[in-house]
Parts: structure tokens; sequence; C-alpha cells
């Protein structure tokens, strides 16, 4: 979940340059950070619980004249697993001689066993965490080689990891390895740096090595190597980022989550760039590698997300049933993977990430292959685990998304489920008729979205209006159900409201009992069929007091009225409407988070990528 950098070579200052990088993977969410170089007398370790902010601080004039000689060093933001964010859980972590500095991302499931027996033989350990054990254990099986000693030391763990390590020996070089957890080897010219993920490696270089799973590489500044646990050498292919690093910074905008709002027209557009087939009225998504008939012999798609993901999961079972008339389940990933799912032939699991690194979504990815399902994914990450784990799948091309509180994706991952449905649509019932309207709906997406950006201010006015409310309600029926449980969680994770999403049927089932005058609703009434039922439950919400803010279709005469506030949104397809509709409650969410003078782009408790389950 949290964040490794790590340095080799002579072209800079390592110190400098590592607690830079550290700046760079704040976005992922973290509680305590540190950095340990390699010195000619020795490891220099400097640690804080809080901020990199905290270790800049720390970082005195003594210290930096003291580890002036450095030739590499490793750096961590750390989300705490076992044992609180202090300045001692922090890593790097050593062994007692302080032979060995490590830097872990993860869990070692059965560090507890480990530390047992090590604490039998009289080592002492001095934190909390899970990965003070390995720290030890490589210690333990060192005998002169430290990528050997990191291996024999992995063989004996279970878990999860993504590791760079130092050791007094040998000054120069940083062992890095990976399971489950990403690992990235950033190439440069005469230096060389490991990341767990590219976006600190942005302004030093554009050429990447990602590890796989079972990977251990030893990198040095003029030359890397890789072998698997077993010492058997392989070759990992340097890939080019093609991102630029204004991508990755904020570019004038006060948080990086209303820059990523703002570039949605933008992200849309090209994550449907070149993937239309105008002529056949269809979608070309190769990635998926499918031919027409592999499509037409899909009999059933089982969707695995989480979080965001799992909304947009939620869209695309309408989509697919709808447009493509397959039977969709929609699963939170973690439940697929522990209730023991049925697949039959022509089963498709769709994992959705736009990390594609999600524990949990990556784990229902290996249990739906184990099962014989075919599997495919949709993800944001080039080349993560989840995307390369499943071999067929679609890219977002949304560009890096940084803040914590996931929006370009979402809209992006939508906006792909329901290519992906047209093209399974036209493999099956839908007619080439069909598929061109729905293209030149598709085509429109952008454009609303933009329009809805352009009216931010007023939706800012609303929610400043609304910012001091202790609880809210979102509801929505049919495509706009899983838009208002998306706009509540977004509402939740920015802005700390307890926010609940319902389908507009469900209220009168039990919620409608929390409602008053104190807690708004915000209700989905666009002109979609079902409006009539919206409007219904409006009334319900009204007759009980509660403050009313609706979403209607430009031009609206009827919802308006029954409304307190509203927030008008251009007239679209019912498939379409979902892209424009989101983007007014992620403003709605942000607005209200920066009023309440909340940390938008780290939330308290959340990370950006889930890499634990
Ligand atoms: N499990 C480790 C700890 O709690 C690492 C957590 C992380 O991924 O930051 O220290």
């Amino acid at each position: 979940m949290c964040g490794i950098v790590a340095y080799t070579g002579k072209k800079r200052e390592i110190v400098p340059t590592l607690l830079d990088a550290l700046v760079r993977l704040e976005y992922r969410g973290y509680d305590s950070a540190g950095i340990a170089v390699s010195c000619p007398d020795g490891i220099e370790i400097l640690k804080t619980s809080g901020k990199v902010k905290a270790l800049q601080e720390k970082v005195s004039s003594d210290w930096k004249e003291k580890v002036k000689d450095a030739v590499a060093g490793i750096a961590h933001t750390r989300w705490a697993t076992h044992g609180p964010p202090t300045e001692i859980n922090a890593h790097p972590h050593t062994d007692e001689k302080k032979n060995f500095a490590l830097v872990h991302n993860g869990i070692i499931d059965n560090y507890s066993a480990i530390k047992e027996r090590l604490q039998a033989k009289g080592v002492k350990f001095s934190s909390e965490t899970d990965t003070e054990a390995l720290a030890h254990l490589i210690a333990e099986c060192y005998m002169g080689d430290l990528c050997n000693a990191v291996a024999a030391a992995l063989k004996q763990v279970t878990g999860t990891f993504g590791i760079a390590v130092i050791s007094r020996d040998s000054p120069g070089v940083i062992v890095a390895a990976r399971k489950g957890s990403p690992i990235v080897i950033g190439v440069g010219e005469d230096e060389a740096f490991v990341a767990s993920d590219v976006s600190p490696l942005l302004p030093y270089t554009k050429r990447v090595i990602y590890l796989n799973d079972n990977d251990i590489a030893v990198v040095r500044p003029d030359r890397i190597d890789i072998r698997n646990m077993d010492n058997i050498p392989v070759s990992r292919e340097v890939a080019h980022i093609g991102w630029d690093i204004k991508a990755a910074e904020k570019g004038g905008h006060e948080h990086f989550m209303i820059k990523e709002i703002f570039e949605q027209p933008e992200a849309i557009a090209n994550a449907l760039r070149g993937r239309m087939d105008t002529e056949l009225g269809t979608s070309k998504l190769d990635g998926l590698n499918f031919s027409e008939t592999d499509v037409a012999g899909i009999s059933r798609i089982i969707i695995a997300a989480c979080g965001t993901s799992l909304h947009a999961g939620m869209l695309g079972e309408y989509f697919f049933e709808d447009l493509a008339n397959i039977p969709v389940e929609v699963d939170q990933a973690a439940e697929f993977r522990y209730r023991n799912p049925i697949i039959q032939k022509g089963t498709l699991a769709l994992a959705i990430s736009q990390s594609g690194e999600t524990a949990d979504t990556l784990a229902a990815v290996r249990e739906a292959k184990l099962k014989g399902a075919i599997v495919a994914s949709i993800c944001n990450v080039v080349g993560s685990t989840i995307a390369r784990e499943t071999g067929r799948g679609v890219y977002l091309h949304a560009g890096p998304e940084i803040g914590v509180a996931s929006t370009k994706a979402f809209t992006c991952e939508v906006a792909i489920l329901l290519l992906m449905a047209l093209k399974f649509g036209r493999a099956a019932r839908l007619s080439r008729q069909s598929g061109f309207a729905l293209i030149s709906e598709i085509e429109k997406a952008s454009g609303l979205v933009k329009n809805v950006i352009d009216g931010a201010q007023k939706i800012e006015k609303i929610a400043r209006k609304y910012a001091r409310a202790r609880d809210f309600f979102f509801i929505g029926r049919g495509y706009l159900y899983p838009v208002a449980l998306e706009g509540a969680l977004k509402l939740k994770e920015i802005s700390y409201i307890h926010a609940e999403g319902y389908h507009a049927a469900e209220l009168k089932h039990g919620p409608i009992a929390l409602l008053d005058e104190n807690v708004p609703v915000v209700v989905m009434a666009n002109d979609l069929p079902g409006k009539d039922k919206i409007i219904g439950n409006l009334q319900e919400c009204r007759a009980r007091k509660a403050p009313v803010i609706a979403i209607v279709t430009e031009g609206d005469k009827d919802a308006k009225k029954y409304s307190d506030d509203f927030i008008e949104i251009p007239r679209a397809s019912d498939f379409v409407t979902p892209l424009p509709t989101v983007v007014a409650l992620q403003l709605f969410a942000y607005y209200t988070a920066r009023e309440r003078g909340c940390s938008i782009d780290q939330p308290r408790n959340l990370a950006k990528s889930v890499t634990v389950e």
C-alpha cells in the first residue's frame, strides 16, 4: 500500500533525491516514513512517524555531513499493518548489527513463527512489525552474498512483499524482490532506481523494468541482474513510460483530485480514442484478443472489483445485460474469492482495478483462472500485476491517477465497459444500426462531462451550503443506482461525512427512519426511465423534512419544484448519463471536503493502491 524508493549511483545527492521521491509517493497514503543510506562506514538511518515533511525537517546539517559519501539508499512511506505508526515501527528495519537495512511493502504472514524461532536463539527485536523478522532472517542467511541471503530468507516467508535491501558489505548494491506487491526498477546512465511504482522515477528516467512475482534483482548503477528465487537468471524487458512528468504533477490546481476531475473530458476521449469502429458499428478492443466466435461463446460474465471499480462494475452489469443479453453477476472481489463461486464453461471473469494491484481483485483473478474461467481485466496502470496475470484486457489510458479518491479512473472504466458491451452486443443481438446509434451517444460523453465541469461553481455553492451536515443519503434507480453509491462513497472518503448510498426503492425498508431536517438527501432525478418513481421517493424524503438536492436533466420542470437545491445535467441517453452525473457528485464531494478543510488528496486511513486484503 505504501511506497518504496531506492537509489544507487554517484550522480545525485542521495538524501535529497530520495526525500523528493518520497514526496511523489505521498499520494498512496501512509502514516510514517524513513530513509537508510549506505556509507563507507556503514548504514545510517533516519525515521519518523507522520509525514515526509517531518522527515525532511529531521535531516540536520550534521547528519547530512555524516552521510555525504553515501553511494546507495532506500526510503519508505509506511501504511501500518503490524504495529502502530510510530518512529520505531517505521521502515527501514535492520538486523541487530545494522549490517542490513530493508524496506518492505506487504505483509509477512508467518512472521510470528519466524520471530519466535529467532528470539529463542537470542535475537532481539525492537519493533512490532512483521517486516523486522525478515531483516533478521536475511542476517541469519547471510554467507557473504547479499542476493543469496535475501533469496534464502524469502524462501522461508509466506505472504506478500515488495522489498529493497542494502547491506554494509556491498555499499553500491540494492537487492529488490517482489511477490504480490509491485516493484519497478528505473534504469539510468550510471545510476539506477527501485520503486513501488513509476511516479517517483518520472523526473529521472523513463526506462523501467517491471519485476514479476518471485523475481529478485541485484541493482547496481551500471548493471541490473534479475533471477528467480532458485538463482536462475531471467530476462525482463526494459519498458518505456509514456507518461509525462506533468501528468503526475498538480498543474496549478490546488489538489490532484480537482485536477483529475477536470481532466475527465480528455481522459474519456483518450480511453475511447481509436476504439470505435464507425464502419461496423462496434468497438475495437485489441487487448481483449477475442475473436467474434470467442465472444459468442461467452455465456456469463462475473465482474470482480472493489470500491469505486465495483460501482463501475455494477454499471457494467446493466450494459452487458441490456446490450449483449449476457447474464452478469457483480462480486466484491474478496467475496468472490472466499465463497467458492461456480464457474461454468463460457464464463468470463472480468477484473476491474485502477492500480491493477488491488490484492482482493488479484486473488479473485487467480481463483477464477484456477476454476477454468476466461479471465480479462480493465486496469489503468500499464504493466500492473492484474493486467499481466489476466493476459488480456483493456487499459484505460487515463494517465496517472494520484488523488486517493478515484475520479477519472471511474469514468474511464465506465466508458470501457460500454465499449465492451457494444462489442459483445454486436456479436449477439445488437443490430448495426443500434451499434451506430450507440457510438454516436458514446462520442458525446466527453462533451457532456465538460459541460458539467463548466458549471462547477454552482455545485461549489451548493456544497458549501450543506458542508456542515453530519449525515447524507444518496439515492438512485437503474443506471443511476450505482452512481448514487459512488456519490456517497466519494463524499465519505474525502469529507468524512457519514454518507449512505441506497437504491431509492430500498429507502422505505429501513433507512428512511433516519431522515429528518438535518439529513440531506441527494436524489438522482434525471429524465431516465423510472423518473416518476424517483419523484415519489423524493417526496417521501421531503415529507420527513429532509433537505433535498436533486440531480436533474437540463430543462426539467417537475423534480426541481420539489427540491431545495438542484444540479442540472445535460440530456443524454440512459447509457451515457451516468458519466456527467457522477462528475457532478465528484465535484460536490470535493467542494464539501474543501469547505471542511480536509486533507483531500490523502484522506485519513486510506491508501491509493490497496495491496493488502
Ligand atoms: N507490514 C509492514 C508493516 O506494517 C509493511 C506495511 C506496508 O505495506 O507499509 O510495517
